[in-house]
């Protein structure tokens, strides 16, 4: 940071000399049109780099990318001079093989200062309307207490940590998640829960893998009434692994043949209807079938929880305990399952255990179920999940307090109750006449008179097909929101009045047998933590327990993580991006749908793709999708019988865990001694399988950190086989700028933006995983059955994989204000120095460690593995002793490879 100051004149001067029309965005913004047209004709015409004069006297602000890549000239000159090579182009040179180079610049506007970025952002956030919603469908406005917002999403000391694989580095971020499990458990009044998956959607879809993979069954239920996207998204996943679903309503479930695995039902539905399903529930399990429970936690505050009556899966999304609407995401799903199914179970789980001083702790349980060991037998392919959110969640809960959460639902449901009593006297006539929060409402007037005087008053209402209109309320709810509601619909009274009239004993549920009458959240950690002072002291106190960002770095293998900054974090808070609804009408989210496609724009320039779907909320997740693609492009050609898809034994786990969720039957290719992919065993198994060859998973540079030279002809080989090559980007890290795979032979990739982008890992989410995409598998990508995206209009798609139609979409500004602000030249700068760093690292550590895998020249990409076996005889100190030594020094995260090499080998992978 210090060298930034001293360097600032050559800074600016070598920016000068680059890149001529230097488009600070404030001129864009306070500037004359006229200086604007001459940016842009200026840069579409490509012109030569000729500095301005006025650039020589009056040089750019600042230069974003040296702060973020942090080695000024000085080290980056000592480096190279230790790696002994002339330049950091001599290096790349040296490095990536000359077949795949970009031998031009990035084609990206001019980078924006720093100091400038928030406000081009807000010019385009300001494009959203902030209408209020009563559109409900899973996503429900709410209040997120000051106290943890600051303190807990807007503190890089709670957002930067990766994944607790390391529990003596993690205990505060392990004790929070333990709060979110046990928060579920209690309010579910299931056996354990898991520490959140992606949303509700693919949390259903989770269930109903388990139910087929408990008993074996290919036929699975679904009660109609459950939201239409989790319905779409739990449709897509059966599709692909051979389950038939069958859209039903209870009366119509037959389960007496004995071939459904499961059942998943809604409660309250998605009408916001409160029905009993026990009967339903001893019905499934009479002939063997489990059922799946999606539910709503604040409703269970109040009503009889779906453990009380025998569900075996519930499931749901945590969001509106303190979490904000985001435009769909990121939000942390819940999982939980009755003790007899706990092996079974996806996702991450916390665990109480005891450490050698024999005090309690927490670490990871049972991760053996985890697709980094089991792969294509793991119970699924999640990695990142929604670790951060479901640590609001947790907080809110602590915060509030067992009679706090039963205060806000009673209020909620007290609302409604009020709404329900006016519109029943202004002559609409209700759907159901025992809700929670929601109402379905055919109108005694014409719904487009409703529709309009909601407009003039900037609210949304959901909408159905039959004309009916749906309402749902939340804890944001006032009595000036139920007046407005009240004179929408027609309904002269006010809320006063009603509630007036209708007396004192009407109770709602409360007054049936949906009452809760357990109780919940009775540990202690659930009720000392109600005042702001408490509850700030006890996020500080986890907080100091683990180590983040603000510490050291996370030299993780793969998982390359960079500098979170304080400018793309800053605008995921603003109300522009964070309380629109995911599915309000798009003109209302202009300023989304204008950053999707400068971000899409980008992405594809990047990676030399021609379309990105934002839908995967992770990696794992665009894994999944990326296949589909394939096999929906495949079997649209008449080629169902391409399943074989080929994974070098080398992959990251999730590879063959998504290749299993997308249908296609995994054989594994040989790495040879080097790192690199067994060229002979390959073209042997590609010769074996052509017929059936549908696609092959390479990571590129490889896992074990080299750019394997043959890459174009592993790209050309399959394609002649009449297969499609799925490139792993999570690695773009060691790419961008440099060479893209779409140019040298790859069909698809996910980009994991939580890595290579900036997002911060939440402590194991959020994340994101959007695709990129050649043109021929464009009109495969995901589709959304409640907000029409183009793929829509084409019904090739490969259905829906989020239940959010651009997954996460309120990090996308992290990752478009990185972009930004790095340009091209910052972008493949930071490239250069992750493989600059690498080298140095391994140069420095080559006396003493045998570094396993090199390039053809002898460098290493952006990431290395040294040998630590030799120590075991010598020394007794295996990979694990060094990495809990790191530890001591207040380092971390170093991969320990439990899965191929017996624990024994220690990966180091340099962030820039
Ligand atoms: C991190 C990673 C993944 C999985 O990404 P998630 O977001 O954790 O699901 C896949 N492949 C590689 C090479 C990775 O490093």
């Amino acid at each position: 940071m210090q060298n930034c100051a001293k360097s600032w004149g050559v800074l600016c001067r070598s920016v000068r000399l680059q890149s001529r029309a230097v488009g600070c965005s404030r001129r864009a913004v306070c500037g004359t049109a006229q200086n604007i047209r001459w940016n842009s004709t200026r840069a579409a015409a490509g012109a030569p780099a000729s500095p301005r004069q006025i650039e020589l006297i009056f040089p750019r602000h600042d230069d974003f990318s040296e702060r973020h890549i942090g080695p000024g000239d000085k080290e980056k000159t000592e480096m190279l001079q230790t790696i002994g090579v002339e330049s950091i182009d001599d290096l790349i040179d040296k490095t990536v093989p000359a077949s795949i180079r970009l031998s031009r610049p990035l084609k990206m506007d001019d980078q924006v200062c720093e100091n400038e970025i928030l406000q081009t952002l807000h010019n385009i956030a300001s494009k959203n309307k902030i209408w209020r919603s009563y559109i409900g469908m899973g996503y429900y406005n709410c209040s997120v207490p000051q106290a943890i917002l600051r303190n807990l999403l807007e503190n890089a000391g709670w957002v930067t940590q990766y994944t607790p694989y390391q529990p003596e580095v993690s205990q505060g971020r392990l004790e929070s998640l333990l709060n979110y499990q046990t928060m579920v458990c209690d309010l579910t009044g299931m056996d354990v829960a898991n520490a959140s998956l992606l949303d509700e959607g693919t949390a259903a879809a989770e269930a109903m893998q388990l139910c087929h993979r408990h008993n074996k069954r290919r036929k699975f239920y679904v009660d109609s009434r459950c939201h239409p996207q989790t319905i779409a998204v739990v449709q897509t996943r059966a599709n692909y692994i051979g389950v038939t679903t069958e859209l039903l309503l209870p009366e119509e479930m037959d389960f007496s043949a004995k071939d459904v695995s499961g059942v998943l039902f809604q409660y309250p539905d998605t009408n916001g209807k409160v029905e009993d399903f026990a009967q339903l529930v001893d019905r499934a399990h009479q002939n063997g079938t489990l059922a799946c429970c999606a539910t709503d936690l604040l409703a269970l505050c109040i009503l009889r929880p779906p453990g009380e009556f025998g569900v075996d899966v519930s499931l749901g999304s945590s969001q509106r305990l303190g979490v904000p609407l985001c435009y769909g995401g990121p939000h942390a799903a819940f999982f939980a399952v009755k003790e007899n199914l706990v092996r079974m179970m996806p996702g991450r789980m916390v665990g109480v255990t005891r450490d050698a001083a024999g005090k309690e702790v927490y670490r990871l349980a049972l991760q053996t179920r985890e697709q980094h060991i089991r792969r294509d037998k793991a119970t699924s392919n999640i990695c990142t999940a929604q670790a951060l959110l479901a640590n609001m969640a947790a907080m809110f809960c602590v915060y509030h307090g067992p009679n706090g959460l039963k205060h806000i639902a009673r209020r909620v449901h007290n609302a409604t109750l009020i709404l329900a009593e006016g519109l029943n006297r202004a002559g609409h006539q209700l759907h159901h006449e025992m809700f929670f929060d929601t109402l379905k409402i055919h109108c005694g007037c014409p719904a487009k008179e409703v529709l309009d005087r909601a407009a003039q008053r900037q609210m949304n209402l959901r909408t159905y097909n039959d004309g009916s209109l749906g309402v749902s309320l939340d804890e944001t709810v006032t009595e000036r929101d139920l007046d407005d509601l009240l004179w929408v619909f027609g309904c002269e009274s006010s809320a006063e009045l009603v509630a007036e009239n209708m007396g004192e004993d009407i109770k709602g549920i409360l007054s049936t047998a949906f009452k809760r009458t357990s109780k919940f959240l009775a540990h202690q950690v659930f009720n000392s933590y109600h005042s702001e002072t408490n509850i700030v002291r006890y996020m500080k106190r986890l907080e100091n327990k683990d180590i983040s960002l603000v510490h050291s770095m996370i030299p993780l293998g793969s998982c390359t993580m960079k500098l979170n900054s304080s400018s793309e974090l800053t605008p995921i808070t603003w109300a522009e991006f964070a309380h629109i609804h995911p599915f309000v009408p798009l003109d209302q989210s202009l300023g989304y749908q204008q950053l999707f496609k400068e971000l899409e724009k980008d992405l594809c320039e990047i990676t030399g793709y021609d379309k990105i779907s934002f839908q995967p909320n992770s990696g794992a997740q665009g894994e999944y999708a990326g296949l589909a693609a394939i096999k929906a492009y495949l079997n649209g050609r008449g080629e169902h019988h391409r399943t074989v898809c080929l994974i070098p034994k080398s992959a990251h786990g999730t590879n063959p865990a998504s290749a299993q969720m997308a249908g296609m039957k995994i054989q594994p290719v040989e790495v040879d001694k080097n790192g690199n992919i067994d060229q002979v065993h390959l073209k042997a198994m590609v010769d074996k399988h052509k017929d059936n060859l549908a696609a092959i998973m390479i990571t590129y540079p490889s896992t074990n950190g080299v750019f394997e030279e043959g890459i174009g002809d592993v790209c050309d080989l399959i394609h002649k086989n009449g297969g499609q090559v799925y490139l792993d980007g999570a690695n773009m890290n060691a790419q961008v700028g440099l060479c893209r795979p779409g140019d040298y032979g790859s069909d698809v990739s996910h980009l994991n933006l939580h890595k290579t982008f900036c997002i911060p890992h939440g402590g194991g989410g959020p994340g994101m995983g959007p695709i990129g995409v050649k043109r021929h598998l464009a009109p495969y990508l995901p589709s959304h059955p409640v907000i029409a995206l183009p793929q829509d209009i084409d019904a090739r798609s490969l259905g829906t994989i989020s239940a959010a139609p651009w997954g996460s979409s309120a990090i996308l500004p992290i990752s478009w204000a990185y972009i930004k602000m790095m340009g091209a030249k910052g972008l493949k700068h930071a490239t250069e120095v992750a493989i600059l760093n690498a080298n140095y690292m391994a140069k420095r550590l080559e006396n003493h460690y045998k570094i396993l895998f090199k390039g053809s020249k002898g460098f290493v990409a952006h990431e290395f593995i040294i040998d630590t076996r030799p120590f075991k005889k010598s020394a007794n100190i295996e990979a694990v002793d060094i990495a809990k030594r790191l530890q001591d020094y207040g380092m971390l995260d170093c991969f320990l490879d439990n899965t191929d090499m017996d624990n024994k080998i220690w990966e180091l992978s340099v962030p820039q």
